[in-house]
């Protein structure tokens, strides 16, 4: 939770606030899981926020908040404090892990300046010693001092070998961290967070090279008749099949990505038009001719089509532009009947 909700959830409208979620909660007939209590508390705190609007709009939209929903929202919003947590975490045993290693080579080190040292001590008096005595004495303190650098080295090793495993260990933790921060927790496709960040990079990337960049935007169709008949978690299942589909199609160095509840978005960098809409024409063909059946039942679903619209980005253009023509063709798509992929037009240049 954030530091500034804390400290409203500790002060005089704190018990409100919390009574407030718990009735909101009921009023939709929501459990009060606590991811659930925490997604109402943020809502009901900042309502014209990002998770605020999603969740104004699946509310409108009668999405039931089922485990699966409240996760995904919870992962793709509320992740910031924990994800913060685990990468200072994993930042701190990284440094404590340096540091000690260093410690051990500096230990390794002394001790080899020490042998030198005996070294240098033992070859003068092995020159001057001429009895049989000191002799034996001066090859005994070497025979010692040898060992001694030899058990320091061998500990050295391996307290490097464990901190190179531990290094890469702490590598992949965070690597997996990463991962899930920009994965949709559904579908697997990257999430809206993701999507966004690429798209401003692909943007940047074409108008610097002066390649070519197109966007499309895929909403299935008549979604809400689907789960109003099928149910949500037949519903899901459909979303991870159309997503399935769209991944394959929208595989590196293409990204696609779920931008929201049944809407997906596929980047094509350095594509022109003509190669994004062969691609979205294949997977408005797959999707649509695909006869549907409830995993449990085997029961027959029927099929479900999909719309797309697409746009080429033109010289200039900003990320927020080409989503807007994007989606205009989307919207085309919609108003021409559905199962189908329109082109946007192009951005008038007059101003
Ligand atoms: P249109 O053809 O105009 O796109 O109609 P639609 O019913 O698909 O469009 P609308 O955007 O009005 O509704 C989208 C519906 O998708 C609302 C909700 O029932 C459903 N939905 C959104 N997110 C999810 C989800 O994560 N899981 C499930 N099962 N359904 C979802
Ligand atoms: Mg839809
Ligand atoms: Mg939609």
């Amino acid at each position: 939770m954030s530091q500034e909700l804390e400290t409203r959830l500790r002060g005089p409208e704190g018990f409100g606030l919390a009574r407030k979620a718990v009735e909101e909660m009921e009023r939709h007939r929501v459990w009060p899981t606590t991811v659930n209590f925490e997604l109402w508390i943020h809502y009901l705190a900042d309502p014209e926020g990002a998770l605020g609007q999603e969740m104004s709009r699946m509310l409108s939209a009668g999405t039931a908040f089922t485990d699966l929903v409240s996760e995904g929202l919870a992962a793709q919003y509320l992740p910031k404090a924990k994800l913060n947590e685990q990468i200072r975490d994993t930042g701190d045993q990284l440094s404590r892990e340096l540091a000690s290693v260093s410690a051990a080579i500096d230990s390794a080190k002394q001790s080899s300046m020490a042998y030198g040292l005996t070294l240098a001590t033992a070859s003068q008096s092995l020159s001057a010693e001429k009895d049989v005595a000191s002799l034996e004495a001066t090859v005994k303190t070497l025979a010692g001092a040898t060992q001694r650098v030899q058990l320091e080295n061998q500990s050295l090793e391996k307290r490097l070998s464990e901190s190179s495993s531990e290094v890469a260990r702490l590598r992949e933790h965070l690597e997996q961290v990463r991962r899930e921060a920009t994965t949709d927790g559904l579908t697997n496709l990257a999430n809206r967070k993701a999507f966004d960040e690429e798209l401003e990079r692909a943007c940047v990337e074409a108008e610097e090279g002066g390649g070519f960049l197109t966007l499309a935007l895929i909403d299935i169709d008549h979604f809400k008749n689907f789960n109003d008949t099928w149910g949500h978690q037949t519903g899901d299942q459909v979303i991870r099949y159309v997503a399935s589909v769209i991944g394959r199609v929208g595989a590196t160095p293409r990204l696609a990505a779920r931008y929201g509840g049944e809407e997906f978005a596929v980047i094509f960098p350095g594509e022109d038009r003509q190669a994004a809409s062969i691609a979205l024409e294949e997977i408005r063909q797959e999707i649509g001719s695909r006869v549907l059946k409830r995993r449990s039942t085997n029961e027959d679903l029927g099929n479900i089509t999909v719309s797309a619209g697409f746009a080429e980005r033109q010289p200039g253009e900003s990320a927020h532009s080409l989503m807007e023509r994007s989606d205009a063709a989307l919207y085309a798509s919609k108003h021409g009947g559905r199962n189908r992929v329109s082109m946007a037009d192009p951005l008038s240049n007059a101003a």
